[in-house]
C-alpha cells in the first residue's frame, strides 16, 4: 500500500507532460516522470520519496516504439525490456534485458526508468555506452539528441523537468560481435555482483555494473586489455589492480569478492577472444 494520495496526469504529447510537469511543480507537488513504476512504487511505499504528483509517459508516442533507421535503431524510452528482448534487433542490449529481474517484471521495467533511476546497477546503460549511443531529451528548450555518454556519467544528469524520450543506436553495434556475463550472489534475478558487458569494434569495447558504485566504461582499461602483447594473466591482473579501490562492497558482496569475480569474468572473455 502507498500510504499517502498524489496525482497521476497520463498526456498524450510531450508539450503536456512538459506543461503538467511545470504546473504540477509550481503548485508544491513534487512531480516525477513515470514510466514501468517499479522503482517508483516500491519507494513510494518504503517512504523513501513521497511525490505529490506522477506523470505517465507511456501513452506519449514519441517515448514508444523501435524502429530501424538508415544510420541506427531507434529505441523508445517507454518500451519494456521484454519488448526489446523481443524484437532482437540489438543482441547485446536483449540479452541484458532478459537477465535483469523476472518475465512479470521485464514486462513492465522500461529502459528509460532503468537508466534513469535510483538504483544504482541501470544495466541497460553498459550497451549504451560501449555503442556509443545518442539520447534524445525533452525539456525546456525543446528536444534535443546527443552523445549518451554526455548525460551519463554511472546516472543521468537531467535538469528538472527533462524527459528521455529515445536512445538512438548506430548500425555498426547491432552486428558487433557482443559478450555479456553476470554473476549474481545467489538467485538469477538478483542484482549483479559484476555484471560485464563487451562488444568487439577496433578492439575490445568494455563496461560494468555492480563492480562499482555506477555502471562505467573505462578508456584506460579498454587500452590494457588492447595491449595483445601481454599475456592474459598479465592484463587481467593489471586490470583488477586498477580497478580495486574503486570496488564496490555491500551485503551481497565485498569488494575483493567482486574484484575475484571480475579476473575470472575477464580471463573467459580474453581466452575466448584469444581462440577467434
Ligand atoms: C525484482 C527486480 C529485480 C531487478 N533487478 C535489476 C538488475 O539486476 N539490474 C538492473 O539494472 N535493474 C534491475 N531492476 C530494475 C531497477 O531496479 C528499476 O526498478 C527499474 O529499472 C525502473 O524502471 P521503471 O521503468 O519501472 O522506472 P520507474 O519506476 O517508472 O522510474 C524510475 C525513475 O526514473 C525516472 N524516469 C522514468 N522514465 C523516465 C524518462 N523517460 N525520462 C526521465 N526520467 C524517467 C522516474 O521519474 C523515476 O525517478 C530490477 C527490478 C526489479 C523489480
Amino acid at each position: 500500500m502507498i500510504p499517502f494520495n498524489f496525482q497521476y496526469c497520463r498526456p498524450s504529447t510531450l508539450a503536456e507532460a512538459r506543461d503538467a510537469f511545470r504546473q504540477l511543480q509550481n503548485e508544491g507537488k513534487r512531480p516525477m516522470y513515470y514510466a514501468g513504476g517499479s522503482e517508483t512504487i516500491t519507494m513510494c511505499r518504503a517512504g523513501s520519496i513521497q511525490p505529490g504528483a506522477v506523470i505517465d509517459i507511456k501513452k506519449i508516442p514519441e517515448c514508444n516504439g523501435i524502429s530501424e533507421h538508415e544510420d541506427s535503431l531507434d529505441i523508445g524510452a517507454a518500451c519494456t525490456l521484454n519488448q526489446i528482448k523481443d524484437a532482437k534487433l540489438f543482441p547485446l542490449l536483449g540479452l541484458i534485458c532478459g537477465r535483469i529481474a523476472d518475465h512479470t517484471n521485464q514486462c513492465r521495467i522500461t529502459i528509460g526508468g532503468n537508466v534513469c533511476g535510483t538504483i544504482i546497477y541501470r544495466e541497460t546503460s553498459l550497451p549504451l555506452m560501449l555503442s556509443d549511443a545518442q539520447i534524445s531529451i525533452w525539456g525546456e528548450e525543446g528536444l534535443k539528441t546527443v552523445p549518451f555518454q554526455s548525460m551519463f556519467c554511472g546516472r543521468m544528469e537531467l535538469a528538472p523537468g527533462e524527459l528521455v524520450t529515445k536512445l538512438h543506436v548506430p548500425r555498426w553495434a547491432l552486428h558487433a560481435p557482443y559478450f555479456h556475463a553476470k554473476h549474481t550472489a545467489q538467485e538469477k534475478i538478483d542484482y549483479p555482483v559484476v555484471s560485464m558487458a563487451a562488444l568487439v569494434h577496433n578492439g575490445l569495447r568494455i563496461a560494468f555494473s555492480g563492480l562499482a558504485s555506477r555502471p562505467f566504461r573505462s578508456v584506460r582499461l579498454e587500452t590494457i586489455l588492447n595491449n595483445t602483447q601481454e599475456s592474459v594473466t598479465s592484463r587481467v591482473e593489471k586490470a583488477a589492480r586498477l580497478l580495486q579501490e574503486h570496488a564496490y562492497g555491500d551485503a551481497e558482496a565485498s569488494g575483493a569478492y567482486r574484484i575475484f569475480v571480475l579476473k575470472n569474468t575477464l580471463t573467459s572473455l580474453l581466452e575466448e577472444l584469444n581462440h577467434g
